[in-house]
């Protein structure tokens, strides 16, 4: 037997019922939002996810990079925003004043130590809105994430926010907090110990409980910025206030990917219980990303929700599969073509039907019709009934006609509701 590859998943039905449900609702959501479609490569550039600065644990640890048959260095795309940026730039859609909002669905892939709710191929729901900055963009980027879990019955959350700054900023925050690490080294956990000359920031959200404690005097990001971008960072959570979207201010929350710049946010559950993956999603803004991709100097903001984890969470994706109104079976091989042919007629005129291929007993297709919560089982056999009749059984009045097939539609609109 061959397996599926370590950290992957086969989504079978019931959960992809569920995933049907949710990609339906990704496109209904959208659409409200004047939000669009988007979709690029699986796998992408080596370069594109490996650029100088671009110096993230992701990047560095934790991507397929593979050569191709005529040897181009290829990655599969570990996350979506650089992607779409470069299909940005790429396709030149920018012009002044020009505003893009998209959103993306599909699987993306870390070599991470698999574990229940993370796996080495996962799925995102994902948005980028770039363009001429405001901060009303993070405001309502932010919302738009807040209202897609409310909308699937996610209640069990918290939002955390926290602004970076730009380079400059973050620059001079980075060495002021080394500079606090230093003296703590020798107590640090060993990961943070290998960060704190390369990336200290990331020891800012350390999952380590001595590490936390650690940080609780650290330097601030908040504390670093400009007037212009507390004013900025301000209005935005004035907007969430009015719209009653609760928040906390988590100076720790720095998000694992390099690029971030300003306002970052993530979307945190107790219920996976976990400390080190209780994300269902975050995002936040990069406003350096497009222009070192060859584009303009423009900004953007996105986020991208883990589809997995949606999915594991109580949500209200899982109502229950809907019932079907006949199930048709023959007794002989000889009523295999007419019953096959009245069922597929009955699907045309859209009656909820279903075929039962005769590879069991009538019990069992009885046991079967019944499961489905069928109303009527339709019972082709001719050597009883005679050529060209069906016997009608109705399961929940346990009784039963026999019909010429051409008295069958008649009988079954008087007594079934059929959408048209
Ligand atoms: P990130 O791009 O790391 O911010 O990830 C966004 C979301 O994707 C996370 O909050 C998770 O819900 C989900 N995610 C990230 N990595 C994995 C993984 N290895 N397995 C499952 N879900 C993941």
């Amino acid at each position: 037997m061959i397996s599926r590859p370590k950290g992957t998943n086969d989504l079978l039905p019931a959960e992809s019922q569920k995933f049907v449900k949710l990609t339906n609702f990704t496109h209904k959501f959208m659409k409200k939002y004047n939000v669009e479609f988007i979709r690029t490569p699986i796998f992408e550039s080596y370069e594109l996810f490996h650029r100088n600065g671009e110096l993230s644990d992701m990047v560095t640890k934790e991507t397929y990079d593979f050569l191709d048959r005529a040897n181009r260095k290829l990655t599969l795309r570990p996350e979506g925003t650089a992607g779409i940026v470069r299909s940005y730039v790429e396709n030149k859609i920018f012009s002044p004043g020009h505003f893009s909002s998209y959103y993306y669905i599909g699987p993306f892939f870390r070599y991470e130590r698999p574990q229940k709710n993370r796996y080495r191929e996962f799925y995102q729901i994902g948005v980028e809105l770039i363009g001429n900055k405001h901060f009303t963009q993070d405001a309502e980027l932010i919302s738009m994430a807040y209202n897609f879990l409310k909308e699937i019955g996610i209640e069990d959350f918290k939002l955390k926010i926290n602004y970076l700054g730009n380079h400059k900023e973050l620059s001079k925050f980075k060495i002021d907090l080394s500079n606090y690490l230093k003296p703590l080294k020798e107590t640090l956990s060993k990961e943070s110990q290998l960060r704190i000359e390369k990336n200290p920031l990331r020891i800012l959200d350390s999952k380590s409980e001595i590490d936390r404690k650690l940080l609780v005097n650290a330097p601030k990001t908040l504390d670093y910025i400009s007037p212009k971008q507390t004013n900025e960072f301000q209005q935005t959570l004035k907007i969430l206030d009015k719209k009653n979207i609760s928040y906390e201010i988590d100076h720790t929350l720095v998000r694992g990917i390099d690029y971030y710049s300003e306002i970052v946010f993530e979307f945190q559950t107790s219920e996976l219980n976990s400390s080190s993956h209780n994300a269902i999603g975050g995002g936040g803004r990069y406003n350096d990303l497009v222009n070192e991709l060859g584009g303009p100097k423009v900004s953007g903001v996105g986020f991208a929700f883990g589809v997995e984890r949606m999915l594991n969470l109580k949500n209200n994706l899982n109502s229950l599969p809907e019932n079907i109104d006949i199930f048709l079976t023959y007794i002989d091989d000889e009523d295999s073509v007419d019953s096959y042919i009245i069922f597929s007629n009955l699907r045309m005129q859209n009656y909820k039907v279903y075929f039962g291929y005769k590879s069991n007993t009538l019990k069992t297709e009885i046991k079967n019709a019944l499961g489905l919560g069928s109303k009527y089982l339709l019972i082709f056999d001719s050597k009883i009934s005679g050529k060209g009749i069906v016997q009608v059984r109705n399961l929940q009045q346990h009784s039963q006609v026999e019909l010429k097939y051409e008295e069958l539609d008649a009988y079954l609109r008087e007594n079934l509701e059929v959408k048209k």
